[in-house]
């Protein structure tokens, strides 16, 4: 009896996640993950700190090798081969092996967990010395040119967090950074109050950041010693550069295919993760999810969502069933010693969704201040009509990110002012005031829609 087969299109978080899911839901299941990179289950997440050299090896990143799927969990794993094309009504994928042997895959049940691709659409974008650092063959191409050509300075175009976290890599490397921002605050999405402790940070540690500079190309000189950064506010000059200017879901092979696409630009699915055309599933990157706070579609694309789509598309294609209902936002960065999260959604974005936000933002401390607590900054967006949680930021040293998650239930939980008010939320000397800062923050939101 033949077995029925999976395809998994992409190995890195999504992919890995479905087809080990799909294994464990189906041991009968044949598993075939096509990848058209030289590596599959590997952090992206972690490619800043190779930069940084806080991790040497680049080994280190690979959760699982080829190997270790094919032993332990019988998935194929085909790596450098492409899939160019998905045929639905004959239920193929056309794929290149190596770049050039043209091969025809069947399956009964896709997952397509293609992923992000950098937006670089800079003239200049393909110069010796720029680089992209969204997967492990960009990051390490830029690792071996640090080492090789020593720059002292790096431009840095884009202010997102992964923006942020390649500066604090170039600066721990010794380099001079320049950070060029297109928006007129650093960190799109974070308030002015939480993303301007960002600007500190990076100020204070040398980083020069220039904000409302929209950047048109990139030149070079003669034998590419020196690279030119030209922008709306004058032009840079670098060793090297690092373009962080965003995400673009990997959508080709899923149009072509008549899949359809979402209003944020994503791969549209259901709550099981399944697209418009039977039988194909899609997770991570290349989809759009529903943000449980605005109640739209969004693209969001970060690895937490991607192991957990990736799961529910697995177990989905291999016969069961799961769910994913959404994101609320959460997301995480550190940049030197400042930690800055957010959940929810950020005043811009509650507008947007018509649902009249107020903010207030507080000064806290990480700690009790007699065992060294250090400042903490956090800003509660809440909504004036409903009176519920609508978001939560916070910026601060040892541990302040991870405030956010307490949020971060509230909004699953959708709940409103009064109730973060009653939250019994942990208190010790070592790890926060009396006042955890989401009470603080709760507590003046209610008395400024008392006021109001
Ligand atoms: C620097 C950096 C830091 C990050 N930090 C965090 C963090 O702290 N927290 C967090 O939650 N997220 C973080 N992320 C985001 C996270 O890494 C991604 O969300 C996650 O990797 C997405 O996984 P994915 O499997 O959907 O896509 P990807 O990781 O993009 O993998 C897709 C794979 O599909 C392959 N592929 C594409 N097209 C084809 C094709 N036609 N045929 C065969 N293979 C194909 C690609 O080669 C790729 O290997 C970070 C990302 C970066 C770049």
């Amino acid at each position: 009896m033949t077995r029925e087969k999976l395809v998994v299109i992409g190995g890195v978080a999504a992919g890995m996640s479905a087809a080990s899911r799909a294994r464990r839901r189906n041991p009968e299941l044949e598993i075939m993950v096509l990848e058209k990179g030289r590596h599959v289950s590997y952090s992206a997440c972690g490619l800043p700190f190779y930069i940084s050299g806080q991790i040497a090896n680049p080994d280190d990143l690979i959760v699982y090798t080829q190997d270790f799927f094919r032993r332990k969990r019988d998935i194929d794993v085909q790596l450098e081969t492409e899939v160019t094309r998905i045929e639905p009504g004959r239920k193929i994928v056309h794929a290149l092996r190596t770049g050039s042997q043209h091969v025809t895959i069947p399956y009964d049940k896709l997952v397509i967990a293609t992923g992000a691709s950098p937006a670089i659409a800079i003239p200049g974008a393909d110069l010796p010395g720029v680089f992209t650092a969204t997967d492990l063959k960009g990051t390490s191409a830029l690792r071996r040119f640090l080492d090789e050509r020593r720059p002292t300075t790096a431009v840095i175009v884009g202010s997102g967090y992964i923006g942020l976290e390649f500066a604090d890599a170039f600066a721990r490397q010794g380099l001079r950074v320049t950070m060029l921002g297109r928006s007129p605050v650093l960190l799109e999405g974070f308030e002015p109050e939480i993303a301007g402790q960002a600007e500190e940070v990076l100020q204070s540690n040398g980083v020069q950041v220039k904000k409302n500079c929209a950047v048109n190309s990139i030149t070079s000189s003669p034998l590419h010693h020196e690279l030119f950064v030209h922008h709306s506010s004058g032009s840079d000059t670098a060793g090297v550069v690092l373009l962080a200017t965003g995400l673009v879901p990997q959508t080709s092979l899923a149009e072509d295919a008549g899949i359809r696409i979402g209003s944020s630009g994503a791969i549209a699915v259901d709550e099981r993760m399944l697209t418009s055309v039977n039988s194909i599933y899609a997770a991570g990157d290349c989809t759009e999810t529903t943000h449980l706070v605005s109640g739209r579609p969004v693209y969001f694309p970060l690895g937490t969502t991607a192991n957990k789509q990736g799961r529910v598309a697995g177990e989905n294609a291999a016969g069961g069933f799961a769910q994913f209902h959404g994101i609320v936002g959460t997301l995480m960065t550190k940049a030197f010693e400042l930690e800055i999260a957010r959940t929810g959604l950020s005043m811009g974005e509650a507008r947007a969704a018509g649902l009249a936000p107020e903010s207030v933002t507080i000064h806290s401390t990480s700690h009790a201040k007699y065992l060294g607590g250090k400042p903490l900054v956090a800003t509660l967006i809440w909504s004036r009509e409903s009176l519920r949680l609508l978001g939560f930021q916070v910026a601060g040293p040892e541990g302040a990110a991870k405030r956010v998650d307490a949020a971060a239930v509230a909004l699953h939980a959708k709940l409103r002012l009064e109730d973060l008010l009653h939250l019994d939320l942990g208190y010790a000397p070592p790890f926060a005031p009396v006042w955890e800062a989401l009470l603080i923050a709760a507590s003046e939101a209610v008395k400024k829609g008392r006021r109001a």
